[in-house]
């Protein structure tokens, strides 16, 4: 009797193994889509905890964003690659929920991040979306917001035109070449509100650079930034 209900899980993990995300391995908790072995291998920043880290470095000058942070150190060959792909290319939705869930504990914890009060996803441009079926970034907030509680906007900033030829282009060119890409569609909800920007890596800053202009047309608007991954260098 008590076996019954076990023989529907068995087949499923015998046609869809429950494996690490990071490594493959079996040996990981039902709830998680990474072993505990991955995990210890993912190289944490703690750059939500402090002001003046690396990533708002990168925007001084630039835009005026209250505070910014990355979630892990990003490397070639790395568990992260391994987890970044299959999030993105393979699309494991749960694993990025997952993710974003541990953006949001580190967000939680560094109390600078209290005074947010909306999410918002980096958009794809909608040939990407089209073609990927989602928006990572969108995903990861929904992890994020799991944690805080803090309301996720995917609809009011909106991405124009592609821009698909930016990774082969030097800084001045990229910002060139993002300018006017993303539009709000409608002001009023972002209203004097203190918006986080997400989006799952950050290597020039160059799109969230755009992306964070065209929010701050917004009155009364401030602007924070998260991202998964930090490219350093
Ligand atoms: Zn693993």
């Amino acid at each position: 009797m008590r076996l019954l209900p076990l023989i529907p899980a068995a087949v499923k993990q015998l046609f869809f193994p429950h494996v690490c995300a990071g490594c493959s391995s079996d040996q990981l908790g039902q709830q998680s889509q990474i072993c505990i072995q991955c995990l210890q291998g993912l190289h944490y920043t703690q750059f939500s905890a402090y002001v003046n880290n690396p990533v708002e470095k990168k925007f001084i000058g630039r835009v005026p964003v209250q505070k910014a942070t990355a979630q892990f150190y990003f490397s070639k060959s790395s568990v992260l690659q391994q987890l970044v792909f299959n999030f993105k290319y393979a699309g494991n939705k749960e694993l990025g929920i997952q993710l974003g869930r541990s953006m949001g504990t580190s967000l939680n914890e560094a109390v600078r991040f209290a005074d947010i009060n909306m999410l918002i996803p980096v958009p794809l441009a909608p040939k990407k979306l089209r073609k990927r079926g989602f928006n990572q970034s969108t995903i990861l907030c929904k992890g994020i917001s799991e944690i805080t509680g803090w309301p996720v906007d995917d609809k009011t900033v909106q991405r124009l035109t592609a821009n698909t030829t930016q990774t082969r282009k030097d800084r001045v060119q990229r910002w060139e070449n993002v300018q006017g890409i993303f539009g709000i569609s409608n002001p009023q909800p972002l209203q004097n509100k203190h918006v986080l920007l997400v989006d799952d890596v950050i290597t020039t800053g160059a799109t969230l650079e755009a992306c964070a202009q065209a929010l701050l047309t917004v009155p009364g608007l401030q602007v924070s930034i998260a991202t998964l991954c930090y490219v350093p260098g």
